[in-house]
């Protein structure tokens, strides 16, 4: 073998740079699925399950198109071969593939974790192998295009970053103007859906299992019975063909609501008008250039409205590409911050969905059944209450990077780390996302369903939001008094009287006792 072709779980892109020089004679493409890459952190069954499910449809397009492919499938017990101090590691895969096909170079796109690509280095350099590295063209920017964006500047945002590559590949852009003469429409896009509720929801597209996909199910539930979730409505687009039909049920369906209802919420509607793209784009059975142009050319053609498809394509082309940037230009340290110091266990109902908190019962309670909640559920409802709560931010990424289908470290960390828990200490957001159950209240149904009152922050009836958000202004007032826009918050906070915040903080402790009494996280 001359190079072995790496192509790792969420590298399944037709149009990959390794296939560039291919040669079908006497180059090896090298697949594997591995226990550790589940065991890490605990994985999801749904995690799990989808990667390996697209992993092995990918392997047999490679197939059928001719190309060998050196394929590790993971037995249902563990076969000790790949195994390291008890743990099956991608690394020991790798070692365990040189030795077998004693290939001249490795070669492998850019990955998705810091971990693995430091694997990959070692392995490569252990083995006196070159390793050769390619930047992934899967997305619109490479870690040098951010990192360029970053130098000189004090502080890096997502709007200008946006602004520019809207810009440079002349998206939604009208003779250098952005269309419509705003580059933002965020205040068409906050929506509730009110007393009356999102009414009659049309479900999205179903991708049913076929026989591959049956295998892993039958296979994850085997060999990882313990992990959380479950797989009967397993349903994710696991080939290109499922996941681009499941965007034209998108762009026609949902899109044309989305902007309006990003934002809101409601009790067992999960989906409401998401995408349900994320997995798909992360392993790379979508490249996003094909989501923008499908959502553009749905609001030329008069399908949806432009702030619903400057709202989607902000996300795709802005904050998908914003926090790759983040990652790659501040890994491996970024792992480590923890600027607000937090130190609290992960409650033990973010593993069961078992608490009487409304809103929390049906973010977790529906994240543990599909490995999906939606963007501000993950931040305004699990990622809030962590941080109001001093959870340790190395516990809440654990539990982020488990619980969700699409969760690769690259776009996981960012946004758990800096945009939920303000660690970071505001490369990512340049506040902390802090409220009070009010904001929930007003953006979905789950207080009308609750014990809490979300406008108390004293008393039996308190809601715990309300009261860890003023405990969390207490606690970091210094801290939080050198940025402007927490001026009006912490206003509010010296308005109350001593007496009162006293009361709030015993409360506060009260609750971060009962909450760390149960065990931080049930171990695989
Ligand atoms: P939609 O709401 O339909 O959005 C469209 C697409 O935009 C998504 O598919 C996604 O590709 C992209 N997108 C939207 N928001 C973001 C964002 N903040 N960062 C990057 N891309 C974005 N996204 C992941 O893909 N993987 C993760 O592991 C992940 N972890 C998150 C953790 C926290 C604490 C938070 C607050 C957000 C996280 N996100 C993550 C971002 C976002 O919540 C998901 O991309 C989104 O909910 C996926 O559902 P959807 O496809 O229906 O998205
Ligand atoms: Fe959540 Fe508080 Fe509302 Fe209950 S009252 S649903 S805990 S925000």
């Amino acid at each position: 073998t001359k190079t072995l072709t790496i192509v790792l779980g969420d590298q399944l892109d037709r149009e990959s740079a390794i296939f560039d020089d291919f040669d079908p004679q006497h180059d090896i493409i090298w697949m594997a699925e591995v226990a550790g890459e589940s065991t890490h952190v605990w994985s999801h069954k749904v995690r799990t399950a989808f990667f390996l499910s697209a992993m092995r449809h990918f392997r047999d397009e490679l197939r059928e198109a001719g190309r060998r492919v050196d394929y590790r499938e993971l037995p249902a017990k563990s076969d000790g071969r790949t195994k390291v101090g008890g743990e099956e590691t991608l690394a020991a895969a790798l070692r365990d593939a040189i030795d077998r096909l004693k290939p001249e170079r490795l070669a492998v796109v850019h990955p998705g974790y810091w971990r693995v690509q430091d694997d990959m280095r070692r392995v490569a350099e252990e083995a006196g192998l070159e390793l050769v590295e390619l930047d992934d063209s899967h997305f619109y920017t490479t870690p040098a295009d951010f990192a360029a964006h970053a130098e000189g500047r004090k502080q890096v945002r997502l709007e200008y970053f946006y602004r520019e590559l809207r810009k440079r590949f002349n998206v939604l852009m009208d003779e250098g103007d952005p269309v419509g003469g705003a580059w933002n429409f965020d205040k068409e896009n906050r929506g509730a859906f009110g007393k009356k509720g999102p009414g009659a929801l049309r479900q999205p597209r179903r991708s049913n299992p076929d026989n591959t996909t049956q295998a892993v199910v039958d296979l994850v539930n085997e060999r990882f019975a313990d992990h959380p979730g479950e797989l009967d409505d397993f349903d994710w687009p696991v080939t290109v063909g499922d996941a681009r039909r499941a965007l034209t049920d998108f762009v026609k369906h949902r899109l044309p609501d989305f902007g309006n209802y990003q934002d809101a919420m409601w009790t067992d509607q999960p989906w409401l008008y998401h995408s349900r793209l994320s997995a798909a784009l992360n392993v790379k059975l979508l490249n996003p250039r094909e989501v923008v142009e499908a959502a553009v050319a749905a609001y030329h053609a008069g399908d949806a409205p432009l702030a619903a498809v400057e709202g989607f394509v902000r996300q795709i082309l802005g904050w998908r590409e914003y926090v790759r940037g983040v990652y790659w230009n501040h890994m491996p340290a970024y792992l480590d911050r923890n600027t607000l110091g937090a130190d609290q266990p992960l409650p033990a109902f973010y593993w069961t969905g078992e608490t009487d908190m409304a809103c929390l019962r049906d973010a977790v309670g529906q994240t543990l059944r599909y490995g999906y909640a939606h963007h501000i559920q993950r931040l305004m409802v699990t990622g809030l209450f962590a941080m109001l709560l001093g959870v340790d931010p190395r516990r809440v990424h654990e539990w982020y990077l488990a619980v969700y289908v699409d969760a690769i470290e690259w776009v996981e960390l960012p946004n758990t780390l800096g945009m939920s828990q303000y660690a970071d200490g505001g490369l990512m957001a340049s506040k902390p996302y802090c409220a009070t159950g009010k904001y929930i209240d007003r953006m979905s149904n789950y207080c009308g369903g609750c014990v809490y009152d979300p406008a108390k922050a004293i008393g039996d009836e308190a809601c715990p939001f309300t009261t860890l958000y003023w405990d969390f202004l207490a606690r970091h007032r210094d801290r939080l008094a050198g940025n402007n826009r927490m001026a009006m918050q912490l206003k509010n906070l010296d308005r109350k009287a001593p007496d009162e915040v006293a009361a709030i903080r015993r409360q506060a402790d009260a609750l971060r006792e009962r909450l760390a009494e149960a065990p931080d996280k049930p171990r695989a």
